[in-house]
């Protein structure tokens, strides 16, 4: 069952001097609503189901901006400009609450219009529905559901961009290669669940000390990668250290005991004015820098730059 609640917006009381337009007529309107239809189901976007909504209702009722108000926490839609006098719809599927719509425009709005506005609403809210579940589902498929990090599946598209725009525009690119030391024992000695804590904290501790460009990821199991766009070895090696001290300082507390781990981290870096790298040859260089470092005694931060000097 639907259920659309109008609220209409204070505005709507005061000026009477501008006319509405001639209401639809109802094969106008039925003629209008097929045309929504269909043209809704042409995206599973969001964006573009609100967007074309918004430019076909203009033929019933003129408006100057439509805002779309999520109802989970993506950003709030605008389209066009806000105006004095609004009407708001929360829109309310059997599923739960979708979201707020707010239209507004410089003049009141008639009675007339209000009711045209929520025949035609009614054609929107199972596409954008559909649109808003198909959205959540694909960002779902490239998360991590147990530390909300971006899984393989968005390192693979991520490292894949990136990888191509440092070519393009000749930057360098790093990437860190995150293992957890002796994750095992860790779960040996406390239990599955407490590992899975830890894992978390692991996670809020690389976003901790990292910067909003660097994107980072949960690779597998307990071992994670950072893209650092535009950063060099030197830079790498400097943010890789900032994770793995911050890693060690971090503990979950369980029955009075506190749990804490390490990380060993292998880096490698696709250089300025190299030739093209294919991205399974810098996961390579990254592992065996990894490799090593978990050779040397874990706990430390190694880059396959410096490999390449010793061999
Ligand atoms: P090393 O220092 O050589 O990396 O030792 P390690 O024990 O960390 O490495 P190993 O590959 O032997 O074991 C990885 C462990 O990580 C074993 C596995 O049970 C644990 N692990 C993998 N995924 C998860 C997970 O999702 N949750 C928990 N709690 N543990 C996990
Ligand atoms: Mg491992
Ligand atoms: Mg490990």
């Amino acid at each position: 069952m639907r259920d659309m609640t109008m609220v209409i917006g204070a505005s709507l009381a005061n000026g009477t001097s501008n006319l509405p337009l001639t209401p639809l007529t109802p094969e106008q309107e039925l003629a209008t609503r097929v045309r929504l239809a269909q043209a809704l189901q042409m995206s599973l976007d969001p964006t573009e189901v609100l967007t074309s909504f918004y430019k076909h209702i203009q033929s019933a009722v003129s408006l100057s901006g439509l805002v779309f108000k999520f109802g989970n926490n993506n950003p709030d839609q605008k389209i066009g400009r806000e105006c004095l006098h609004h009407c708001d719809y929360r829109l309310t599927t059997d599923e739960g609450y979708l979201g707020e719509i707010v239209f507004s425009r410089s003049k009141r709005f008639a009675d007339s219009e209000l009711i045209t506005l929520e025949f035609l609403l009614s054609s929107l809210i199972y596409p954008l529905r559909n649109a808003i579940r198909y959205q959540t589902a694909m960002r779902l498929a490239l998360l991590d559901p147990l530390t909300m990090l971006g899984n393989r599946a968005a390192l693979d598209s991520a490292l894949n961009r990136e990888l191509q725009l440092a070519e393009r525009h000749d930057h360098e690119l790093s990437l860190l290669m995150i293992d957890a030391d002796y994750f095992k024992k860790i779960n040996d000695e406390y239990g599955h669940h407490r590992g899975d804590l830890v894992l978390c904290e692991i996670a809020r501790s690389i976003q901790a000390v990292c910067r909003g460009s660097d994107i980072i990821f949960r690779y597998g199991g307990e071992e994670f990668v950072v893209l650092l766009g535009k950063t060099n070895a030197e830079g790498a090696k400097i943010i890789a250290e900032r994770i793995r001290q911050q890693i060690e300082q971090t503990h979950v507390s369980y029955n009075g005991k506190s749990i804490g781990t390490t990380v060993s981290i292998g880096i490698a870096t696709r250089h300025a004015n190299k030739a093209k790298e294919h991205i399974n040859d810098l996961f390579d260089r990254a592992d065996a820098a990894l490799y090593q470092a978990k050779a040397k005694g874990r706990n430390c931060v190694i880059s396959s730059d410096d490999l390449e000097i010793i061999q």
